[in-house]
């Protein structure tokens, strides 16, 4: 027998006070005279920090080059314009993920093709993107979901069949482990998002990393008018745009966000380690119980979390003769455990991907410059019933035991009564998760 459940009358699982285990990132006296000293100095524009932020962030990757932005957004552009994506190509993705893994395919005169994602890994179907491939494909965005590396054999292969580059998006991920190999060293470039929100977290920024010479000076070239000059630039044929920037963008980070990046860096693995020591023991607690899953990779596989980023679990309705995950959650949240269902809403599903005309074209920008109806291709089950298959779990930063216990109580209690909760099922909405989904800061 099982205690009753919060949500028709019986104690909570979870009693003890959270304290900091939510509480991200962690800025101490450090940081804040690391930013005191930007502004004392007045340079907040410039690039010193920024250098010295690149080249840490750069021994941290092992990759030859690190080049900072404004934001992932437009590292992750500068990325797909160093792939050399053009007008009238196409960008594979999932339709899972953040819109800036992609979106920005458009402002280059390229187009988007979703590809399928996996229900365990909620990560890029290779099987699908090869069904994708077209002689316009340019590149392939390998976004790792939620902190699970994406299946980076496959995609690699596949890429190197077809003579199309890949570009990590890494912002769920940093630090994490592709057997053994720390993602964004895999693909030809790879972007970072470090906003806030996510497990390294410097403020508003982003960052690229690649070891290809003529993919960073592409990145430079686009959004780096300071440091596009014909001295440091080594590719012939990008020497002719010097001085101005290719893309019409100012893309260089705010110094105070590099100052804190410069921070961040020292403690980042000591923190992630500790991330992923309550993670993994949340997950080892709810083995076994019917209707949820962990979303991880497999304990003797060499990959890992990272910083287990917008943590989520994997739910299986089947298991609980078909118990909505709206009512789940529910009686979690009864519980005293904050979840919610679902996770990002498939993009193809939105009105960007279909009608909207962003530039004047007088048709859809999805298919202005395409020599294909892409739109056709958006057949993907999985990724529109991949809300009623996920929902958000607890992001503990510190290991305390008692906590993390009575949080997967919570989920246990909830997964274990279900029989009650099916009396009282109305099943989910029409749709479960935004597309603008993200945590926080506690
Ligand atoms: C946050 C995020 C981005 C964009 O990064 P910003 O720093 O917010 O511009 C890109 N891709 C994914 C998967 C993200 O979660």
């Amino acid at each position: 027998m099982t205690e009753k459940l919060a949500l028709f009358g019986g104690p909570k699982a979870v009693t003890k006070d959270p304290g900091d285990i939510f509480t991200w990132p962690i800025i101490t006296e450090e940081h804040e005279q690391a930013v005191l000293k930007v502004l004392r100095d007045r340079s907040m524009s410039g690039t010193d920090v920024t250098l010295k932020f690149e080249e840490e962030y750069r021994k941290w990757v092992g990759s030859k080059y690190a080049l900072a932005f404004s934001s992932g957004t437009a590292s992750l552009q500068a990325a797909l314009y160093g792939c050399k994506v053009g007008v009238g190509d196409e960008v594979i993705m999932p339709s899972i993920t953040y819109w800036a893994s992609g979106l920005q395919a458009y402002s280059l005169g390229a187009t988007v093709v979703f590809a399928e994602v996996d229900p365990d890994t909620l990560c890029i179907d290779p099987d699908d993107i090869e069904k994708k491939i077209s002689d316009k494909t340019k590149a392939i965005v390998a976004v790792h979901y939620m902190g699970y590396p994406a299946d980076m054999d496959r995609i690699m292969a596949i890429a190197k069949k077809y003579g199309i580059k890949v570009v990590e998006d890494v912002s769920h991920a940093h630090g994490a482990l592709y057997k053994g190999r720390l993602v964004g060293t895999i693909g030809d470039v790879a972007g970072y998002s470090l906003m806030t929100g996510k497990s390294f977290a410097i403020g508003e920024g982003g960052i690229l990393t690649t070891d290809d010479r003529e993919i960073y000076e592409r990145a430079v070239a686009f959004g780096h008018y300071e440091r596009y000059r014909p001295d440091l630039i080594q590719t012939e044929y990008l020497k002719e745009g010097a001085g101005l920037p290719l893309g019409g963008y100012k893309y260089r980070m705010h110094q105070m966000s590099s100052a804190v990046g410069l921070v961040q860096i020292k403690y980042y693995d000591e923190q992630i380690k500790k991330i992923q020591e309550a993670m993994n023991y949340f997950w080892d607690l709810l083995e076994g119980v019917p209707g949820i899953k962990a979303h991880r990779p497999p304990k003797d596989s060499g990959s890992t979390m990272g910083g287990w980023y917008a943590a989520h679990g994997l739910y299986r309705p089947d298991e609980l003769e078909g118990l909505s995950v709206t009512t789940f959650c529910k009686a979690v949240r009864a519980e005293g455990c904050s979840t919610s269902p679902g996770c990002n809403l498939a993009l193809h599903t939105h009105p960007l991907f279909h009608t909207v005309d962003v530039y004047g074209h007088g048709k859809p920008t999805r298919i202005a410059n395409a020599s294909r109806d892409v739109r056709e291709l958006d057949v993907l089950p999985v990724s529109e019933k991949i809300g009623s298959m996920t929902y958000s779990i607890p992001w503990f930063k510190h290991y305390d035991k008692e906590i993390i216990e009575q949080h997967a109580n919570a989920f246990k209690k909830a997964a274990l009564n279900y029989k009650e909760l099916l009396k009282i099922d109305e099943g989910n909405p029409e749709k479960l998760g935004g597309f603008n989904f993200f945590r926080s800061t506690r």
